[in-house]
This record gives C-alpha cells, structure tokens and sequence, in this order.
C-alpha cells in the first residue's frame, strides 16, 4: 500500500501541516503503508524554491522521514516534482482529448461568477462551451463531468455522495495560460505513483469525487480515501499557508523543540486530554 505527503509550494509549513503529517505516517504504519513525498508546484505562479527548501528542512527536523519519492530540494529533475513532468501531463490530457472528453472554453471567472446564485461556495460551471469546439491551446481545459452522484467510503467519514456536475460542473484540468490544475496534476501523479491510500484533511474533501470520475475515466483503480479534521484558528478559519499563519521555520527559528511544535499541533487540534 502507497500514501503520500503532497505538500503545494505556497508558502511555508504551519501547524496544519504538522497534524497533516502525524496522520499520514500515523496510519500508513497503523495500515502498512508507504510513505511517498511529491511536491505539488503544478501552480508555477506561486511556487518558489525557497518554499520547497524549508519543506524539506521542517520534515527533517520534525523527523517525518518518507519512504518513496523526492527527499531533497536538489533532487532535478525529478519525477516527484510536477514542475518537472509537464509532458507527462500533456499525454494524459491527449488521451482524454482524443476520446472527446475535454473542451476548450474561453469564458472568464468574471463572466462564470456572474451566472452564479448568490452565496454559492464554489463556482459551478454550466458548460457554455462545451460544444463550441475552441480549440485547447489558450483556453481554459475543461473535463466533461459525468452526470449523477457518486458515492464513495471515507476511512474516516463513512459512506459520503458528492455530484460534481452540480457543484463544479465540467472543472478545469489547465487554464488558459498553460498551468495544471490540482484536480488534475494530482490524479495523474497518484496514478503514475501508484497510490492506494489517500490521507487529506477534511478542506479536500468536497473534491472528491470530481478526482474519482478521473480515476475512472482514466481506467486507473480508485485509491481508499481518508479525510482527517483541520486545525482552525481563534476565529474559527482553518488555518493555511495563503492566511500566513506562523511557520513551523518561525517556531523553530524562536526556539521551539521539534517535540513542543508536535505537541501544539495536537492540542491545538483538540487532543486536549494529552494536556
Ligand atoms: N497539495 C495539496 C495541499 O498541499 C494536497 C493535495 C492532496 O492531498 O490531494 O493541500
């Protein structure tokens, strides 16, 4: 069995990502799993190598060692870093095109927003394009999404039914100038990477099944699903490296033994009774 910790180069490790991490070894020992690491800059307008640096740096002092995949910032090319494999990605996506699945479309996030009812979480599309026949290059790439509901078992969750078509509606796989989407450069990398276990928090859940209907529509096995709970701030938001919550590099850097910053990341997640 394969998990991973596929950590985005966004910003630099938080307490989040701490409790991320104790569940991901966590269960893979309790289930027999490897470890992989893989870094998600499929996003290349935020990513930044001093990011994937300090990544490395925090998983080693915290003593987070991974089985598989990449273990060092200067480890390139590599194919754990998306960065590295966009033809990878193009291949997948020409498959998909050639069996009619995947449409160009050029409305813009304004104009989608627009449609929407007020108050809708996320922004549902409702196929403008979708027979216009715009070609990929320069446009938004979107997946035709398969009408229904499905319904999958979280390890942790239960049973859970999720219809992308009406939450997201055909969502996108690479926008218009060229980057990959998480949807899509994440069900790709767990294909090619061979994992079976999936350990996420809870924030990801809602994408589910949309990344379900990829696995299937690319006749790759569908990998077991764990959704664990979030640490959330005094203010109730979860926290996260685009609100700047404090690093663990920070923490480290005031004096913080590796022990006390694990120690927070559980009470802060409510494991009080450790107190
Ligand atoms: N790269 C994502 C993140 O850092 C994780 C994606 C996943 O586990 O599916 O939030």
């Amino acid at each position: 069995m394969i998990t991973r910790f596929a950590p985005s180069l966004t910003g630099y490790l938080h307490l989040g990502h701490v409790l991320h991490m104790l569940y991901v070894w966590g269960m893979a020992q309790k289930l027999g799993a490897k470890v992989l690491c893989r870094i998600e800059d499929h996003d290349l307008s935020r990513a930044r190598p001093e990011y994937e640096s300090a990544i490395f740096e925090t998983m080693d002092w915290l003593g987070f060692v991974p089985d598989l995949g990449i273990r060092a910032a200067d480890e390139k090319p590599s194919e754990f870093r998306q960065s590295d494999c966009p033809e990878y990605y193009e291949s997948v996506l020409q498959s998909l095109e050639k069996r009619g699945l995947v449409y160009g479309c050029e409305c813009s996030r304004k104009q989608i927003a627009a449609s929407q009812p007020k108050g809708t979480e996320e922004l549902c599309y409702s196929g403008t394009c979708s027979e216009k026949g715009l070609p990929l290059e320069g446009n938004t790439v979107r997946f035709r999404t398969l009408e229904g509901e499905t319904i999958f078992h979280d390890l942790k969750l239960g049973e859970q039914r999720q219809a992308p078509r009406n939450q997201c509606g055909d969502f996108s796989l690479r926008d218009r100038n060229g980057q990959w989407t998480y949807q899509f450069a994440c069900v790709c990398d767990d294909i090619r990477h061979s994992v079976d276990l999936v350990i996420r928090g809870e924030d990801i859940l809602f994408s589910t099944a949309r990344q379900i209907q990829l696995f299937q529509t690319l006749e790759a096995p569908v990998p077991q699903y764990y959704h664990h709970p979030l640490i959330h701030d005094a203010t109730g938001k979860k926290l996260s490296k685009r609100q700047r919550s404090v690093s663990i590099t920070s923490m480290r850097e005031a004096g913080l033994a590796a022990s006390e910053v694990i120690g927070q990341s559980l009470l802060q997640a409510g494991f009080s009774d450790i107190a």
